[in-house]
């Protein structure tokens, strides 16, 4: 587990990251990776000295299962609210089940499922703070209902879930395979540039420190107009 400042810490799960924030109410948990890895959150919060109950709230980015794999077991163990955009809720919650985007995570989707949660709080507007702390910015694109989080520490630490990815301290578009519209995708990007933060973290690849708003920038600018 890597801290990347001073209270927020990335625990890679396999290919997926889940970010494990310190906060005066609890531990925060921005997504819970692939599905039967728990245990694996449970030994990272040991290690900051924290357990399962500490988890105060799970703040979802989207809908598919290596972001939202643990998050039935966490809520139930942990009593934490869990809080996602309304247009991908219903897929959280197994109200709906859409099939999935191209081949591969479609042959995934038969052998590896999140189990279904509640969700206690939902998101809606397109910018809103869910809790103290947290501005939810609506990323649509990857899904409908992509959340990226902005977490106002350290001059802004940006978790950017699937809608980009960090490579080698540039940021590069997030995987399209699965997204619902590659495009929007794109776009929101761009408007995560209009915003400020000095870190971005990813739910794949590795995270941007110093500056990172201006990757984000320099992403934006090779769109097309
Ligand atoms: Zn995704
Ligand atoms: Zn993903």
């Amino acid at each position: 587990m890597r801290e990347i400042v001073d209270g927020v810490f990335e625990l890679g799960l396999g290919f997926v990251n889940v970010h494990l924030v310190v906060t005066d109410d609890g531990v925060v948990l921005v997504d819970t990776g692939l599905p039967r890895r728990s245990k694996q959150i449970e030994r990272g919060l040991l290690e900051i000295r924290k357990q399962i109950g500490d988890v105060r709230t799970v703040l979802l980015t989207h809908h598919h299962f290596d972001h939202i794999g643990n998050v039935a077991d966490l809520r139930q163990r942990s009593g934490a609210r869990v809080i996602a955009h309304a247009a991908d809720a219903p897929v959280i919650s197994g109200a709906i089940r859409p099939e999935p985007k191209g081949m591969l995570p479609r042959l995934i989707s038969r052998v590896m499922t999140a189990e279904p949660t509640k969700i206690d709080q939902v998101i809606t507007a397109d910018e809103s703070e869910p809790i103290p702390g947290f501005t939810a910015v609506h990323t649509p694109g990857h899904t409908r209902g992509h959340v990226s989080y902005l977490l106002d520490r350290a001059d802004g630490v940006l978790f950017a879930g699937d809608t980009a990815t960090g490579k080698d301290g540039a940021v590069i578009s997030g995987p399209k395979r699965a997204a619902d519209d590659p495009a929007e995708q794109d776009r929101s990007v761009a408007k995560l540039a209009t915003h400020n933060f000095e870190h971005a973290v990813f739910g794949h690849g590795t995270a941007v420190s110093g500056k990172a708003v201006d990757r984000f920038r320099e992403f934006a600018s090779g769109l097309p107009q």
